[in-house]
């Protein structure tokens, strides 16, 4: 059709209708209603600036340009369509619009006809809400992109949303081997089979470098009535790299504790929240038991272990310290535990089995004769008292059968056959005195060739009768004096004999006994040696 714009003022130019003339997006007529549609003051206000594209939603410059391109070249209507504008407030504003290819001086121009409506749907929306957001925001259906905005377009690595709308294939940012996925997901979307929901995608630009990104998917209606996905995009290229920084700082810390764990001396192991082994050292598997030969993984035996967590957790303390524990395979071990953070523990474990041994044995040293094998004084003493502590613990009463005896002219064994001679009656006097009584008894060198005997709860009538036993016993030793051993020492002994503890009238001490003992003793001395004298506390003569 052919218009003089005399014409088409006479024409629209009261019009209620929008009318406007364009060449290359550029407006060469413009009416009253289009202009304050447009926001603009009157027409002269809108033809001073006359450059359409300002109208134009950014993600749809590139399709106007072709549109009008396409118009200009060919002629007749080309129907009506609902598109939006942004008013130079910045609001946008709602329109069904028809295009219609006119002659405008000697070339083509196209005529535009606008109506507002007012059923202003998502795209609009989308634009006025997202179109300056700093998140990125794109509207897309298969594979194509329809809208994005400013942020998204920058994201994606284009210049401006027009630069980007130019090719709007969003497939080629996938990578390959993700393509079939992401055209599944996006379908399912579409489709309204899956809801969107947040994922992190790695794309690839134009440029061919990759841009980490959180995408939310969301199905809409858009502006053609039909459903499209709405996707919004955050750039998380630094968290990614913070992440990843994360991660290789953990691994070599994680190392770093592995290395320590395996060079410390004492065993340590780290438990997970479920109480298994996740870090141990060689030393843990010894004392737990986790040793294999052939490789294999080695499995602990740890519930004595967790026992004592079960008690951490119940006290809350975080930590526990347990002395002494009978590890499985048969150590003695200190075992120190502290809660971490995540609900694990860190176990370490210090072997005192050989240090116990050391102990007792020095506790032996200093208990014991060296040449007898006999308590000595103190060992006795230490010995009475654990004793007698464990009668008092079984409620029982506390009484016992005392025997001191001192042998015989030992002396002239001495002098006679030497000293060496002289050890060896001795030792055999202590091996035939333990030979002959209960593991309870204790047997002491008091000193020189002086022995006590102690009998646990026994009565002055068995105290006696042991004491004629051991009177027989060491006159039968025989110790040889040479080396063809058909020459032999024998010796006799003096006894004392006493009851004590919880005696008749009143309770005697061990002191006090030792005394009435000692005194019985050298009775039997004077009286001539080899014999045994029986006296109570308290009583002067033989009983
Ligand atoms: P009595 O019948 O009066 O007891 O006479 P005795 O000779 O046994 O008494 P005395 O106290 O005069 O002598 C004790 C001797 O015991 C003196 C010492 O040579 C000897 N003797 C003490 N301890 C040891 C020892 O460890 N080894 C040896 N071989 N002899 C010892
Ligand atoms: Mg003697
Ligand atoms: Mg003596």
């Amino acid at each position: 059709m052919r218009f003089e714009p005399t014409e088409i003022a006479r024409l629209y130019g009261r019009s209620r209708v929008g009318v406007v003339v364009h060449k290359d997006l550029e407006a060469v007529y413009v009416n009253d209603a289009y202009a304050k549609m447009l926001g603009r003051r009157d027409v002269s206000d809108f033809m001073s600036d006359p450059d359409m594209r300002q109208y134009i939603p950014p993600s749809f410059h590139h399709e106007a340009d072709k549109l009008s391109n396409s118009f200009q070249k060919s002629s007749g209507f080309h129907g009506w369509k609902k598109v939006y504008n942004i008013r130079t407030d910045g609001t946008p504003v709602w329109m069904e619009i028809s295009d219609e290819t006119v002659e405008w001086e000697g070339g083509n121009a196209v005529l535009t006809t606008a109506q507002m409506i007012d059923n202003g749907t998502t795209a609009m929306q989308v634009d006025h809400m997202l179109g300056r957001s700093f998140i990125g925001v794109m509207v897309h259906r298969n594979m194509t992109a329809l809208y994005v905005n400013e942020s998204f377009a920058r994201l994606m690595g284009a210049k401006d949303v027009s630069a980007f709308m130019e090719n709007p294939n969003i497939l080629r940012f996938i990578p390959d081997e993700n393509r079939p996925r992401a055209i599944r997901h996006v379908a399912a979307i579409l489709s309204g089979e899956r809801r969107g929901d947040r994922h992190r995608v790695r794309d690839i630009l134009d440029d061919g470098s990759s841009v980490w990104r959180d995408l939310t998917d969301e199905r809409i209606l858009w502006y053609d009535g039909k459903p499209a996905i709405l996707t919004t995009a955050h750039d998380v290229r630094d968290e990614v790299e913070m992440h990843q920084q994360l991660v290789r700082a953990k691994a070599s810390l994680e190392q770093a504790v592995t290395e320590v764990i395996r060079m410390v001396p004492s065993a340590v192991a780290m438990l997970d929240a479920k109480l298994e082994v996740i870090h141990f050292n060689h030393e843990f598997s010894r004392l737990f038991g986790g040793e294999t030969t052939d490789g294999s993984e080695p499995v602990f035996d740890i519930s004595a272990l967790h026992e004592c967590c079960a008690e951490m957790m119940r006290n809350g303390h975080g930590h526990a310290n347990i002395d002494e524990m009978q590890t499985p395979s048969g150590r003695l071990a200190d075992i120190r535990m502290n809660m971490m953070d995540d609900g694990g523990v860190m176990v370490s474990a210090t072997d005192i089995t050989d240090h116990k041994h050391k102990e007792q044995m020095l506790d032996t040293l200093a208990s014991t004769d060296a040449l007898t094998r006999a308590l000595n004084r103190r060992g006795f003493e230490s010995a009475v008292s654990r004793l007698r502590e464990i009668r008092h613990l079984k409620d029982k009463s506390w009484l016992f059968g005392l025997i001191v005896l001192d042998l015989d002219y030992f002396k002239d064994v001495n002098d006679t056959h030497g000293h060496a001679v002289g050890d060896r009656v001795l030792e055999r006097v202590a091996d035939t005195l333990r030979q002959a009584l209960r593991d309870d008894d204790l047997v002491v060198r008091l000193g020189g060739e002086e022995f006590a005997v102690l009998l646990p709860s026994a009565t002055a009538a068995v105290t006696k009768r042991i004491g004629e036993r051991l009177s027989n016993m060491i006159r039968e030793i025989r110790v040889p004096i040479d080396k063809s051993g058909t020459e032999y020492v024998n010796v006799t002994a003096s006894f004392g004999a006493t009851v004590g503890g919880e005696g008749r009238q009143k309770f005697i001490e061990l002191s006090e006994a030792m005394k009435v003992a000692d005194e019985a003793m050298y009775a039997a001395k004077d009286a001539g040696r080899d014999q045994l004298v029986f006296r109570f506390a308290g009583q002067e003569q033989d009983s």
